[in-house]
């Protein structure tokens, strides 16, 4: 049997005697099962499977269909969806929903040109869509399916390297028949055999034909990433407390990052360190103390070093009539959208526990 062919067929034997229980495999039917794959997808973008299950189980409870999720508010989402970290994905996800209700007659497309004209829908998820979803023969090449490849093949390097080469060797493995098995088998075996680190070439279906196993170098491929350096930036929060009950958020803009998330008031991010300045505050107030605490906080490509000052508000002072700035009383933060750096300050505070 040829390699490549050896290579899909085994897969999919071995998928489906091994295949995980995942909430997106449970409890489907060809009504529900395109929108499971859709959110699915677009929450395992950049984050692992175990932390994404108990996400995807609360939001297909609580929108269970492509039209009640269309009908939510932005604000709904961005709280389900907190904690899971790039909230991009959250309102391109609720932005396509409505798309495929008013365009797709609320049924998740299947060709590439629709599912990509979908907001945060690319070359990747569109394929994984297409083949795991409609069973379509697509391509979908992922972390875990580009560090399969390479070791199979023999692919020395890094993976950003041998992405051409990688994306044509999937497009040939790629069978005509059984593609939902397939693409998840791929997957499947990344994360449970031919993993980044502890490798069980032992019990893999590929061993005999593996050109790095047959070669002893699988700890050698794929060479790691290069490291990118992290901005370093900086910013100053502001904590108003009113009655020690309310606390003043503000909304942060739309298409910033964590944008629409409900933060402490704060300066804009930036290399220099800010000096304390009263026209920076939020609200007048006689006295802002620095705080003893500084945070960084860490994102995939910033690390943002913040300090905290503080002051007892002045309640006879009206904010302004726009909505981006809410007393919100302490006890009901969890109802809002609040991004994590805020939360740990007022955690950190004992203001609320997290
Ligand atoms: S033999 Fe090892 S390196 Fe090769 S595909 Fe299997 S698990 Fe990966």
């Amino acid at each position: 049997m040829k390699k490549d062919q050896f290579f899909s067929e085994n897969l999919i034997s071995w998928y489906k005697k091994n295949k995980r229980n995942l909430p997106w495999r449970k409890n489907v039917n060809d009504e529900n099962y395109p929108y499971k794959v859709m959110v699915s997808e677009f929450m395992l973008q950049q984050t692992g499977v175990s932390t994404v299950i108990p996400y995807f189980e609360n939001f297909i409870n609580r929108w269970p269909t492509i039209v009640s999720l269309a009908c939510a508010r932005e604000e709904d989402i961005l709280l389900a969806w907190q904690g899971l970290g790039y909230y991009r994905r959250a309102r391109n996800l609720l932005k396509s929903a409505k798309q495929i209700c008013n365009q797709y007659d609320s049924k998740v497309p299947t060709s590439l040109e629709e599912l990509q004209s979908l907001p945060g829908i690319g070359v990747y998820a569109s394929g994984a869509i297409r083949s795991i979803a409609f069973d379509k023969k697509a391509v979908a090449v992922d972390g875990n399916v580009k560090r399969v490849l390479a070791r199979y093949y023999g692919f020395s390097g890094r993976l950003d390297q041998n992405e051409k080469l990688i994306n044509e060797q999937a497009s040939k493995c790629c069978p005509d028949k059984s593609n939902r098995q397939y693409t998840q088998a791929v997957m499947e075996h990344g994360a449970l055999v031919c993993t980044p680190k502890v490798t069980k070439c032992g019990v893999c279906v590929l061993s005999s034909k593996c050109y790095s196993y047959k070669n002893k170098i699988v700890d050698q491929i794929p060479e790691p990433k290069l490291k990118t350096k992290k901005q370093k930036l900086n910013c100053i929060s502001f904590l108003s407390l009113k009655g020690d009950r309310e606390v003043l958020l503000k909304k942060r803009p739309k298409n910033a990052i964590l944008g629409n998330q409900w933060e402490l008031p704060s300066t804009n991010w930036s290399k220099t360190k800010h000096k304390f300045d009263k026209n920076l505050c939020p609200i007048p107030s006689k006295h802002w103390n620095k705080l003893d605490i500084n945070f960084t906080h860490k994102f995939s490509h910033i690390d943002l070093s913040c300090s905290v000052y503080f002051s007892d508000a002045d309640s006879s002072k009206k904010l302004s009539s726009n909505d981006e700035y809410k007393w919100i009383n302490l006890k009901d933060i969890s109802n809002y959208p609040v991004t994590t750096m805020s939360l740990k300050t007022l955690n950190e505070l004992n203001l609320i526990q997290i």
